[in-house]
Order: structure tokens, then C-alpha cells, then sequence
């Protein structure tokens, strides 16, 4: 695609959405901002690179080599890799100050929430004032962590599994129906929006409900203890009966779940198969299906009430939101997030579509649910049978799909299938790509041309944007040299000058 067609459909899916009457979109975004005349081009970082004296000569060379135009910081963690400093008795939190007006319906105190690792500088301040002159624009970038911080106001906030067990990482974790999380949240994007000159928000939850975790349908989900599942918190329970949902009967069902996945993990197979002992069990406690429903409607829930407090207080600023890599791999995940309903409260979406570390991830997500739901062949005819259900075409089979990663082509497909779902709303598509993710030894890397071909894909599938994932701190320089030029092939951004 070249630059001219780029522009028209970009101003194509803008047009459309004008008349598009999209679902609660006029009641919640009566000022979406629009389209961008440049795509996006974004550099996703961890806090630390924020802190150094020469940040403005790091953010010139980023720039120089990628075309970048947008830096999204890890901007709020209690994890080392992304706060990138590891000191000991590391503790992490808000990178920025947090202004304590904000946080009234919280638990939370100043100390908890407040990282301590770079003394008294406000990381966040320091961003925009070296990236506003630069042309370039500061999205605060906030994920949930995937362990409980070792604070103990955290634990209050955190699921209970179904047999009455606070949790204290992923796949569980904060409870979006806990009225601290909440409020917790919505007085830091509240913060943020209010005390900031950001360009942008992305938040970003890589969790699923209870019962795909119980089955470990996740990459590393063969780890998963499948009792402990959740949630069963206070204020779950209470939400689920208002909705006409049997708790006990929830419960019970969660307890086969967990039976059926522990023979299978054994090796018994059920004398009926996999597939028809799992159905069997969703027959006899449809609860699971509704608390399922339960927990993903409140989580897409707790999105609208984010994306409606700052629309009230900047009714332009963008918000958006990091798609977990599971929809890459789970047809069950991807059901959850449907982004036709996404766009009644997403100015973006970015879904991950890491296409290297994609390999070693499909592989890992196979290799969990065919012990369970997927569990009736050999894994490699159910690998293939994965990929026609994903509509995937000629990827690697499973004993070679860790050492080759996923190819240009699912980075383009999804994309593809993030902006047909998001067509006739105002939604833009910023896929977010590999460069150096980490993964195991004897697992594919990344390569300039791999890189290259990846960002290409984005363009092709119709994407507005590009988010250089995940981690600054981790990217090659020639694999970051090799995402500009190919931004520059596509005539995306004024070529750099010598
Ligand atoms: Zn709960």
C-alpha cells in the first residue's frame, strides 16, 4: 500500500464513522479525536531510560533510527523489567507523583503507590518535556503487574478462588468488580489526564476469566493450578446473584473443572474424549459460562468507566487499550474480546502481535490444552486444526513452530481482523510488534528482516499505527534501524534527514 492509499482509507474509516451510529459511541465520545495525519509510529519503554541526563539525545537517536513519532513508557510497575532497575529491595510503583486528591476511594496510601527507585524525579514530567519539543508524544502506559506487589494494602484488592483463596499473581489478580481497584485506577488515569500534558493513555490487562484459566488456555497455562480459578470475592458473589447467577452452582462446576483437568494432565482420558467431557461438564453447569460472562463484561465494564473519566475532564485526549497476546492463540480469548464492542469505549486498540515470540507461545498454548479441551489427536493435527480456527494459513507445524515464530502473515491477518472489527467507528488499529521479546534458548529471534517485514505487514493489513514493542531496553539497534526503514519504504514519515 502506498502513502496515497493509506491516507484515503484512513480517511475512508473516518468518514464511515461519522455516519456510523455506532453503539453508545455518540453518548461516550462525542469528541473522538481524529485521525492522525501521520500514523502513528510508537516506542513502548520501560520507566528507566526516562531518568537518564541525556534522555533528549536518546529520544534524537530513536527517532533518527525508527521515524518515531509516539513514546509509550512502562509509567506505573511493581515488576523490575518494566521499571528496568533492578535494585535490591526493589519495590516499583508510580513513576510519576501522585497527586493524593485523586485517589480518595482507594485504600492505597501515597507510599504504596509511589516507586521510590529514582529518588524525587517525576519520570513522567521529565518525559514530555524532552519528547513535546521533539515532535514526539508521551502516552502514560499502564499494565497490570502479574504479581501482587509486597504491599500489603494490595492484598485487599486482589481474587479469591473458588475455594475461598486470596490470589497473589497471574492469571488471577486484581479484582475489577473490587471497589478500591476501581477506584484506584480511575483516580490514577484521573491523575494523570488532570496533572499531566499527556498525548494519550493505554492501559492494559493480560488476564482472562476463571474457567479458561482452570484449563490453562493460555501460553504457560500448563502451570496454571486449575483451583484457582476465580473470582469469588465478596463483591463477585454479590454482582453474580443480582445477575440471577447460582454462586454455589458456579462453585460446584469450577471444582469438575478442576477434576477434569488434573486427569487429563495425568493422562486419563475421559472415556467419552476430551472434548465431550468438557461439554458435558458446561451442560451440567451452565454457571460456568455465566461467570465467565460475569467476569469479562465487568472487566470491559471497568474499560468504559475509565474511558468515560477522561473524556469528562479531555474530551480529546486518546485512550486506548493493549489487547492481550492470548487472542493470538485462544479462539476462546478471542471471543471475549470482540473489538466491535471494544469501539464503544476505545479511541485505539493494540492488539499484541508479537509474530517471533508468537512460535514458542503457540507451542506452549497447544501444549497445555491438549491435555484437556484439544486433547483428542496428537498435537500437531490439532495444532493444524488451531490454525484453521484462527484462520491462520502455512504456519509452522508444532515440532518447529517455537524454532521459526509465526510469520509476516498472521501480523498482517490479525491486523486485518482488528480493523474489520473496529470498521464503521472511529477506532484506530496500532498492532503492537516483536523486537527482541525475550524467549527461551533454541527458540527463533528476531532479524532486521524479520522486523522489516512485520511492520510492513501492520500497513498491509490496514493498520493506522505501530507500536515498537515491547520493552526499549530490550531492542537490538539493527533490529530498530530495520522498523525505520521500513517506515520509510512505505513513505509513512518525511524521509530522516543526513
Ligand atoms: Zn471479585
Amino acid at each position: 500500500m502506498n502513502r496515497r492509499d493509506f491516507v484515503k482509507l484512513t480517511a475512508l474509516s473516518a468518514g464511515s464513522a461519522m455516519g456510523g451510529g455506532k453503539l453508545l459511541r455518540g453518548a461516550l465520545a462525542p469528541a473522538a479525536p481524529a485521525a492522525p495525519s501521520a500514523p502513528l509510529i510508537g516506542v513502548a519503554t520501560a520507566a528507566e531510560p526516562l531518568s537518564r541526563p541525556n534522555l533528549g539525545q536518546l529520544l534524537d537517536d530513536v527517532q533518527k533510527r525508527t521515524g518515531a513519532n509516539a513514546f509509550f513508557p512502562f509509567i506505573y510497575s511493581h515488576i523490575e523489567e518494566r521499571a528496568g532497575v533492578s535494585p535490591p529491595g526493589f519495590r516499583g510503583g508510580n513513576y510519576a507523583i501522585p497527586h493524593m486528591q485523586y485517589y480518595k476511594d482507594t485504600i492505597l496510601t501515597y507510599e504504596d503507590m509511589r516507586g521510590p527507585e529514582f529518588g524525587d524525579k517525576d519520570l513522567l514530567a521529565l518525559a514530555i518535556a524532552a519528547s513535546k519539543p521533539r515532535g514526539i508524544k508521551t502516552f502514560a502506559w499502564i499494565i497490570e503487574d502479574n504479581r501482587r506487589p509486597q504491599i500489603p494494602h494490595w492484598e485487599q484488592l486482589y481474587e479469591i478462588d473458588f475455594h475461598g483463596r486470596r490470589t497473589d499473581r497471574h492469571p488471577s489478580g486484581p479484582c475489577n468488580n473490587n471497589p478500591y481497584y476501581r477506584g484506584y485506577l480511575l483516580g490514577l488515569v484521573e491523575d494523570y489526564t488532570r496533572s499531566y500534558d499527556i498525548d494519550g493513555l493505554m492501559w492494559g490487562s493480560e488476564r482472562q476469566g476463571g474457567l479458561f484459566n482452570a484449563l490453562g488456555a493460555y501460553h504457560n497455562g500448563a502451570k496454571a493450578d486449575p483451583g484457582k480459578a476465580t473470582c469469588f470475592c465478596e463483591f463477585c458473589q454479590k454482582k453474580g446473584r443480582a445477575k440471577g447467577i447460582d454462586v454455589e452452582r458456579a462453585r460446584l462446576g469450577f471444582g469438575e473443572i478442576e477434576k477434569y483437568v488434573r486427569a487429563g494432565r495425568a493422562g486419563h482420558r475421559p472415556r467419552d474424549g476430551y472434548f465431550t467431557a468438557f461439554w458435558r461438564i458446561l451442560l451440567n453447569y451452565p454457571e460456568l459460562l455465566a461467570w465467565e460472562n460475569l467476569w469479562v463484561t465487568s472487566r470491559h465494564e471497568m474499560q468504559g468507566e475509565l474511558y468515560r473519566r477522561i473524556k469528562s475532564i479531555k474530551p480529546t485526549l486518546p485512550v486506548g487499550w493493549h489487547i492481550w497476546h492470548n487472542v493470538s492463540f485462544s479462539p476462546f480469548h478471542r471471543a471475549e474480546e470482540n473489538y466491535a464492542e471494544m469501539t464503544a469505549f476505545s479511541d485505539f486498540i493494540r492488539p499484541v502481535l508479537y509474530s517471533n515470540c508468537a512460535g514458542e507461545r503457540t507451542h506452549s498454548f497447544m501444549q497445555s490444552v491438549h491435555q484437556n479441551i484439544l486433547g483428542d489427536g496428537p498435537p500437531d493435527e490439532m495444532l493444524e486444526v488451531l490454525y484453521r480456527q484462527l484462520n491462520y494459513r502455512g504456519e509452522a507445524p508444532y515440532g518447529r513452530v517455537a524454532a521459526t515464530g509465526l510469520s509476516a502473515d498472521y501480523v498482517e491477518r490479525e491486523t486485518r481482523r482488528a480493523v474489520t472489527g473496529v470498521a464503521g467507528s472511529a477506532t484506530q488499529v496500532w498492532p503492537g510488534i516483536d523486537i527482541d521479546v525475550p524467549v527461551a534458548p533454541g527458540s527463533s529471534h528476531c532479524t532486521p528482516e524479520s522486523v522489516r517485514e512485520t511492520v510492513k505487514a501492520v500497513f498491509r493489513g490496514g493498520g493506522q499505527g505501530v507500536l515498537l514493542s515491547r520493552n526499549f531496553l530490550e531492542m537490538k539497534p539493527e533490529n530498530l534501524n530495520a522498523a525505520g526503514s521500513a517506515v520509510r519504504e512505505l513513505g509513512l514519515t518525511p524521509p530522516t534527514p543526513a
